[in-house]
């Protein structure tokens, strides 16, 4: 068996690092964990990148000057798919001109390079400034989602382990311009600045499919966290989220820091409009309701589905007389509104109970008061409001 070198050995754990990174990514795809294209556009570019490197190797043997400007001519691939996955997942806009200019450059320079007997510093060296051009710009991609993701550090490092293999590469184009031709070695040659550049490649490879799948999996999360808070009807917010939301208000008045009011407004007669008109038609009816409220609202108050024709409202910095005013205008808002039907309009109206937060409530004893006083806006005909005894 052929002894190895050094730099042959680590250009072995890339290709196999990134066959690993692509079947990954392939699998992913076909479960529908992670969005088809984009992940399919890693997956190639994982698969490109172990092509690249495995015909770096494998090229020698077929000339310097083939297996150079072959891979030169394929490298910059590598960076564009990753980008453009990245684009297709974050649905930014794409930039295909731009890819597209710079793969006809990376192919005019290599092989058209090649075939027209140019010599071979001048293919190490284009080559070297796209890599180092599709790298920055990948950067320049990534910062954002990453940021949004991840938070500040992981910016960092991401960002900088790309910026310094463009500096890398950019390094490598001025040596080959500027050393005597032959002195900057194929990196199949075991040289100190080959196996730097092998090691950050290795380490980079890694760490940029990693963060990608992080980002993935995090978007996923917070994702579920979305969906897990909204009412898919009505799509307000729902029971959990209004939970929660109170829950910090609850701490928020505690802390001395701003009172609010909660109201609980429930549909007159519900029960009609569904043995009357149909499921259906009480389902829009709700998603109806959900939109007047939400309109009625400042940006500040939160409107939710609290349970089947219930909505709570919870009004911060708002006091008794404010809150009371807030839920009347509610109410007359959804009677001046019927649900329009082709021709016809459907009735509907709301009653309210409204209560103010006390700093000893907690959110059972805040309910409840408001509870009682919406069970007597209906006992005192509904289509009204009434605050908390
Ligand atoms: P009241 O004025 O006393 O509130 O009368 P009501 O008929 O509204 O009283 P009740 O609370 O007993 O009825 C609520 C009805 O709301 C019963 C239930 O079938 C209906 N409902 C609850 N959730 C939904 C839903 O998601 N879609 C539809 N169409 N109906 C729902
Ligand atoms: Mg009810
Ligand atoms: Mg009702």
């Amino acid at each position: 068996m052929p002894r190895l070198s050094l730099a042959e050995l680590l250009m072995g754990v890339i290709v196999l690092q990134q066959a690993l990174a692509a079947l990954m990514w392939w699998l992913s795809a076909r479960v529908q964990v992670v969005p088809r294209v984009p992940a399919l556009h890693w997956a190639a570019a994982a698969l490109w990148a172990a092509g690249v490197v495995g015909c770096t190797v494998l090229g020698q043997n077929l000339g310097l000057a083939f297996s150079h400007s072959f891979t030169n001519m394929m490298a910059p691939g590598v960076f564009i798919l990753l980008r453009l996955g990245l684009q297709i997942l974050l649905r930014a806009p794409r930039q295909d001109g731009e890819h597209a200019l710079v793969a006809m450059l990376a192919v005019a320079c290599a092989w058209g390079g090649h075939l027209g007997g140019a010599p071979l510093f001048w293919g190490i060296a284009t080559a070297s400034l796209l890599n180092a051009y599709c790298l920055l710009r990948l950067a320049q991609t990534v910062r954002l989602p990453v940021r949004q993701e991840l938070g500040l550090g992981a910016v960092r490092l991401v960002v900088w382990p790309l910026r310094a293999l463009a500096g890398v590469f950019l390094l490598r184009a001025l040596l080959a311009l500027v050393v005597p031709p032959g002195a900057v070695r194929p990196l199949y040659v075991d040289t100190p600045p080959n196996i730097i550049v092998l090691t950050i490649m290795m380490t980079l490879g890694l760490v940029m499919h990693l963060v990608l799948a992080l980002c993935v999996a995090l978007r996923l999360v917070r994702r579920l966290h979305r969906l897990s808070r909204q009412d898919a009807l009505t799509l307000l917010p729902n029971r959990r989220a209004a939970d929660e939301h109170l829950a910090r208000l609850l701490a928020r008045l505690r802390a001395g820091q701003g009172g609010f009011a909660l109201a609980l407004a429930d549909v007159d007669h519900f029960k009609r409009v569904n043995d009357q008109q149909g499921h259906a038609i009480g389902d829009r009816a709700l998603a109806h309701l959900a939109a007047q409220l939400r309109a009625q609202a400042r940006p500040v108050d939160l409107v939710a589905r609290f349970g089947g024709e219930e909505f709570v409202l919870l009004l911060p910095d708002v006091d008794a007389a404010t809150a009371r005013a807030v839920a009347e205008r509610q109410r007359l808002a959804v009677a001046a509104e019927p649900l329009r039907l082709g021709a016809a309009a459907l009735p509907l109206s709301i009653s309210l109970g409204v209560g103010l937060a006390r700093a000893d409530d907690s959110a059972e004893s805040l309910l409840a008061r408001v509870d009682a006083a919406l069970y007597r806006a209906k006992a005192a005909g509904r289509n009204r409001v009434e605050l908390e005894a």
